[in-house]
């Protein structure tokens, strides 16, 4: 069995191309399939099954976005290459916050100082948007940032 084949067998592919077909395997925190293969480097199942439909490698400064918004989701007919504005477009025109798991924020919410905290309440004070959202915000954007 080739790597192609390996990696669709772990794949729950549908006949309907409007479907989402979901990684089966791990997935990285934020929620993307993760391709974990000896001999193979380790990388996001999305991005795995855009070289594979396409045969070649997404560009270094471009991002495999979903249209569909599943993290998991590997159905190439779903993906498509854009920037991380793109991508932050694409979401904010759905409505969809950027990806960022609760888990993220619960695990960064713990670890500001009482600084931060001071700092996101005079904020929240003068925006009137709530902490949380404002923090989710400024994770947001440090993600967008790295391409995660
Ligand atoms: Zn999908």
């Amino acid at each position: 069995m080739d790597d192609h084949e390996w990696f669709w067998k772990n794949v729950n592919r549908t006949n309907d191309p409007e479907e989402c077909w979901v990684w089966k395997l791990g997935t990285t925190d934020n929620g993307y399939g993760l391709v974990k293969k000896s001999g193979l480097p380790t990388r996001r199942a999305h991005r795995v099954a855009w070289m594979i439909h396409t045969g070649e490698l997404p560009p270094d400064d471009l991002m495999v976005c979903h249209h569909c918004d599943n993290p998991p989701c590997v159905n190439p007919a779903h993906l498509f290459l854009g920037t991380a504005m793109d991508n932050h477009k694409d979401m904010v025109s759905k409505g969809r916050r950027a990806p960022g798991p609760p888990k993220l924020y619960r695990e960064v919410k713990q670890r500001l100082t009482l600084k931060q905290i001071e700092g996101l309440k005079r904020l929240s004070a003068k925006t009137g948007k709530m902490q949380a959202a404002l923090l989710r915000e400024a994770l947001d954007a440090l993600l967008l940032r790295h391409g995660i």
